[in-house]
């Protein structure tokens, strides 16, 4: 039988088959894909074949297809292994909030990053809406400027109260999107005002607990009832790219990949070198001062969390 992997916890792996039966599964064989380490093979949204047990609703997966992308994250001990959070997506939000926390733009950009470097589209989410005063609004518009012009759609939403849900939901439609945000931004809120049938979540943790499954899990996948997919990963602070090389760093800058044909050398840094198309346009106020720290910050290997 086939299905999509919608939760794992690296050694036990809810498949979904198309009629939308849960199968709880176990891998046999191994599943590497080169030049990667990883702690789990498969993953949160791959399509898998598995023989179903008898009488059970559990299975054994033994086929990984191939993946049309997947998003990883680093270990946090610094050996080469990766996590795979989730495969096959067609885009990832990102919630950010500009109060009560307020994501930085370092923040963002590190993400924006990380979904150029994995070729996923990504959409920045503006939540608690509701809570934004007059100089809210004003810090909003200057975040939106910097991340239109370059491409980015942002949208501004209130989980609690609803507003623009609709949006969001046009944009989910038929597609498998990545939830990412640091927590606080509203990220369970947001899945609640999408999914109003979100309450299952918590009865299943509590099966899997029952049955001695080991239950943490950090990314999940749940079908939207209009069509689509969307997969929530909770308990993940920030995904990662590994090994960008600096040399790469500026193809995953809209801003600065749509210039930089236009330096004088060809393996231009865009730190101090004459004739850089870059820093033309950050002095011609046409690259946004913020971006091109990111790039510097993330260039120099600093984390710019914070
Ligand atoms: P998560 O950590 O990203 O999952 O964030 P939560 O969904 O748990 O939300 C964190 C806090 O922000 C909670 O107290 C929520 O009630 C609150 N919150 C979430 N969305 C909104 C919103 O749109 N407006 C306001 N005012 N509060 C919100
Ligand atoms: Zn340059």
């Amino acid at each position: 039988m086939q299905g999509i992997v919608t939760k794992s916890t690296g050694s036990w792996y809810q498949v979904q088959t198309p009629d939308g039966q849960r199968y709880d599964c176990r891998i046999k064989g191994k599943f590497r894909i080169k030049g990667l380490t990883t702690t789990n093979p498969v993953a949160v949204g791959d399509k898998v074949d598995f023989e179903p047990e008898p009488d059970q609703e559990t299975g054994v997966i033994h086929k990984l297809y191939e993946r049309r992308n997947y998003i990883i994250r680093k270990s946090i001990n610094l050996s080469k292994q990766a996590q795979i959070i989730a495969a096959n997506l067609d885009q990832a939000f990102l919630v950010v909030t500009l109060a009560s926390p307020r994501t930085s733009m370092g923040f963002i950009d590190r993400f924006l990053v990380t979904a150029e470097a994995y070729d996923i589209p990504a959409v920045l989410v503006f939540n608690k809406l509701d809570l934004f005063s007059d100089e809210g609004l004003e810090v909003l518009a200057a975040y939106k400027e910097v991340y239109e012009n370059i491409g980015y759609p942002c949208y501004e939403v209130s989980a609690l109260q609803g507003t623009n849900i609709p949006l969001l939901e046009n944009l989910l439609k038929d597609k498998t999107t990545l939830l990412s945000g640091h927590s606080g931004v509203g990220k369970s809120s947001l899945m609640n005002a999408l999914l109003p049938d979100l309450e299952l979540r918590t009865t299943e943790i509590s099966e899997w607990s029952d049955k001695g499954m080991h239950t943490t899990t950090f990314a999940e996948m749940y079908d939207l009832p209009y069509g689509g997919r969307i997969i929530d990963t909770p308990g993940i602070r920030e995904l990662g790219v590994i090994d960008i090389e600096q040399q790469e760093l500026g193809h995953f800058f809209p801003e600065m990949r749509q210039r930089m044909h236009n330096c004088r050398f060809n393996n231009c840094r865009h730190i101090n070198e004459p004739g850089c198309a870059v820093l033309a346009a950050l002095e011609d106020g046409e690259i946004a001062p913020s971006r091109y720290d990111s790039y510097l910050s993330i260039y120099n290997g600093n984390d710019t969390r914070a």
